[in-house]
């Protein structure tokens, strides 16, 4: 976010002059330099079997499932934070995090740092901030997931990472897509 007035004080920042970043928002009283920097945000494709996580959260995508995502918070780790989501929102327990890189969405000023893991143990029990929750087929996340741009990239990292080598995973992508379960 690009600070205009202090959030501790109120006043007016003023620009001082950082050596890489160049002029900076500045309070002068509570000397803290406001930096324009994303948040933090994890989001994690959970494989079990043949299946992967999905839930529905309207609030992001209306017509389209989304991976399970949370923001890092302030004293934990990135690991900590995925594994704490994950508990929180679906339940579960995960084993075996692996790190698929990272996605700017510049519109929401988030950082997203994406991950696979495999299912470990538990029942789902969704939280009350979840609208849904399931396992789905993973050769149906794409089709399942038509809005989402990043949490498709990422079943697609995840499809070559176990070695998937079917043609059916795709058929949204190849104009074959028939999926009404919306
Ligand atoms: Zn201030």
């Amino acid at each position: 976010m690009k600070f205009k007035y202090c959030p501790i004080c109120g006043r007016e920042l003023e620009e001082k002059y950082s050596w890489d970043e160049g002029g900076v928002p500045y309070c002068p009283v509570d000397k803290i330099m406001y930096f324009d920097t994303p948040k933090p945000c994890i989001i994690v494709a959970i494989i079990k079997e043949d299946k992967i996580l999905l839930l529905k959260q309207s609030y992001i995508f209306k017509n389209s499932k989304v991976l399970l995502s949370g923001y890092v918070t302030n004293g934990e780790n990135v690991e900590e934070t995925v594994h704490r989501e994950v508990f929180e929102e679906a339940g579960l327990k995960i084993k075996n995090l692996k790190y698929l890189g990272s996605e700017c969405v510049e519109s929401k000023e988030i950082i997203m740092l994406t991950f696979m893991a495999e299912y470990d143990s538990g029942e789902i029990n969704k939280s009350s901030e979840v609208e849904w929750v399931d396992w789905h087929h993973i050769e149906d996340a794409l089709c399942e997931m038509s809005e989402d741009k990043i949490g498709r990239g990422i079943v697609k990292k995840v499809l070559k990472e176990i070695g998937y080598n079917g043609e059916k995973a795709y058929r949204c992508e190849n104009d074959d897509c028939n999926n009404e379960t919306f």
